[in-house]
């Protein structure tokens, strides 16, 4: 493994259902619209990956709100999208989200390791970059080769065209790479990449099929509770993977 790469949302720190949906119901109410999405309701909408469309889905589903006219509609959504990204950068901000265990020690034993970290998202570029700066902080922010995020590719996950990018940027083989997701979305895009990919279940995501991961887990962890090592994250990857499979290695 010479690359170690993080999605970001569900990840790095549980920002779906606590962050996001709030974020969302904010901009809402801000912009008068009587519209709330419910703790069940936000989870079927994660079926579509990204703000905009997930906005735009729910709206062509549930009607859109009296005034917006069709013309209109695209100027709508990304109007109320940069209102949701103010307001959930403010969560982010004000530090009331934390990091998911063992985000912050599997970074530090990757830093001493000499693995590239990068992390690849198809949210929004500023709420990705504010939460990685402001919850992995200056020194880890620092030593991530790639932060990957919004529109730099034209095809959302599970498209896997933003980890074939971050593949090319850090110059390393697709089976020299680790992903690190949270859902289905993300682990298609990370396999069809050709990448080793580590699932770590979040509330929305732990009922998803993952029989295409390598790995699954409830959380990275940290000790004295159950956790992953570098070490085995390395193994989950060729060759020591098909050592493992063949039973003629050892776990490093
Ligand atoms: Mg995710």
């Amino acid at each position: 493994m010479k690359a170690l790469i993080f999605d970001c949302d569900g990840v790095l720190v549980d920002t779906e259902r606590d962050g996001h949906r709030v974020a969302f119901n904010r901009a809402f109410s801000q912009q008068g619209l009587k519209v709330e999405w419910s703790v069940e309701l936000y989870g079927d909408l994660l079926a579509i990956s990204g703000g905009k469309e997930r906005m735009r889905h729910y709206f062509e589903r549930r009607g859109w709100p009296s005034g917006v006219v069709e013309e209109g509609r695209d100027a709508f959504i990304r109007e109320l999208h940069a209102r949701k990204t103010d307001l959930f950068m403010r969560i982010i901000d004000s530090g009331e989200l934390p990091l998911r265990s063992g985000v912050a020690r599997i970074v530090d034993e990757a830093i001493g390791a000499g693995v590239q970290l990068a992390v690849c998202s198809t949210s929004n570029e500023r709420s990705v970059n504010l939460i990685v700066e402001k919850l992995l902080g200056p020194h880890r922010t620092a030593n991530f080769s790639e932060i990957l995020a919004g529109d730099i590719v034209q095809h959302k996950k599970p498209d896997p065209e933003i980890y074939n990018l971050a593949r090319e940027r850090l110059g390393v083989s697709a089976q020299d790479c680790v992903v690190v997701e949270d859902n289905r979305n993300g682990l298609l895009a990370a396999k069809a990449a050709g990448m080793t990919c580590l699932v770590t279940t979040s509330a929305y995501s732990a009922e998803e099929d993952f029989s295409e991961a390598d790995h699954v887990v409830a959380e990275l962890g940290d000790p004295p509770d159950a956790m992953l090592t570098l070490s085995e994250i390395v193994c989950l990857s060729p060759p020591c993977s098909g050592r493992k499979a063949n039973g003629t290695g050892n776990n490093q």
